[in-house]
């Protein structure tokens, strides 16, 4: 009898130990559930993040992609080389106070052959034709001036492609180089390029986003530089001046 009363008390503290395991387990097992969802809902919220961070950048990018860029702040020399503001009068068909984004550098020559059609007397020409004719650039540079004609992020018409949306006119700061026969012309280049590398790093501009006017119309323009096979000779000097 007092064999048979130990072996049920014995088993039931077997089922005791047996109960009580169970439920730890349970228990152990309801900690690590909570553990996964807690983990689940964190990855869960940082992927919520993420996302929203995304779009929100997309939503910007696409906002900031045609926004005018903020005209840089008006210099007196770059290089030692003078620059001269001497803005044409707004509201008149060579400027009509488009505003743009600058997304390239259009590199010209005047073209002008004439005694003493230097920077000076563009700044002038242009100011009287800017009154009757859409015609305008933002810069003209001799060997001993730079002019500046348009501030850099209104729209000029220099580059022939009217307001095509990806064009010189629409996203471009047009220079001049004067070709007159009292100018130095490698020095005109020097100052050319000193002015692209100041614009440039002013605009965030890469060397790809310098541009030849052929590159938007066709046009053999800057003739001297193109027919010389100067151009990338010019690259290099854009780089040296950065
Ligand atoms: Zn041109």
């Amino acid at each position: 009898m007092g064999t048979r009363g130990n072996e049920a008390a014995d088993r039931g503290e077997w089922m005791d130990q047996q109960i009580r395991d169970e439920q730890r387990e349970r228990e152990q097992a309801r900690k690590r559930n909570r553990m996964r969802r807690r983990k689940q809902i964190r990855r869960r919220r940082i992927c919520f993040l993420v996302l929203l961070a995304l779009i929100a950048g997309g939503v910007m990018g696409l906002l900031n992609r045609d926004r005018p860029s903020p005209e840089a702040p008006a210099v007196a020399e770059i290089n030692g080389i003078p620059v001269i503001q001497d803005y044409i009068a707004e509201g008149t068909p060579g400027r009509p106070g488009t505003k743009k984004k600058v997304k390239f550098i259009v590199i010209h020559e005047t073209g002008n052959t004439g005694s003493n059609a230097n920077a000076a007397s563009h700044a002038a020409y242009l100011k009287t034709e800017a009154e009757t004719e859409a015609k305008s650039w933002h810069y003209t540079v001799d060997d001993h001036e730079i002019y500046h004609h348009i501030p850099d992020n209104e729209v000029a018409f220099h580059a022939g492609d009217q307001l095509k949306e990806d064009g010189g006119n629409l996203n471009g700061i047009g220079i001049e180089m004067c070709v007159n026969p009292e100018n130095d012309y490698d020095q005109t280049l020097k100052n050319t390029a000193a002015l692209t590398a100041h614009l440039m790093k002013a605009y965030k501009l890469s060397i790809e986003d310098v541009k030849k006017h052929q590159d938007f119309s066709g046009k053999n323009c800057p003739e001297n530089l193109i027919e010389s096979g100067r151009w990338d000779e010019f690259i290099e000097l854009v780089k040296a001046s950065q």
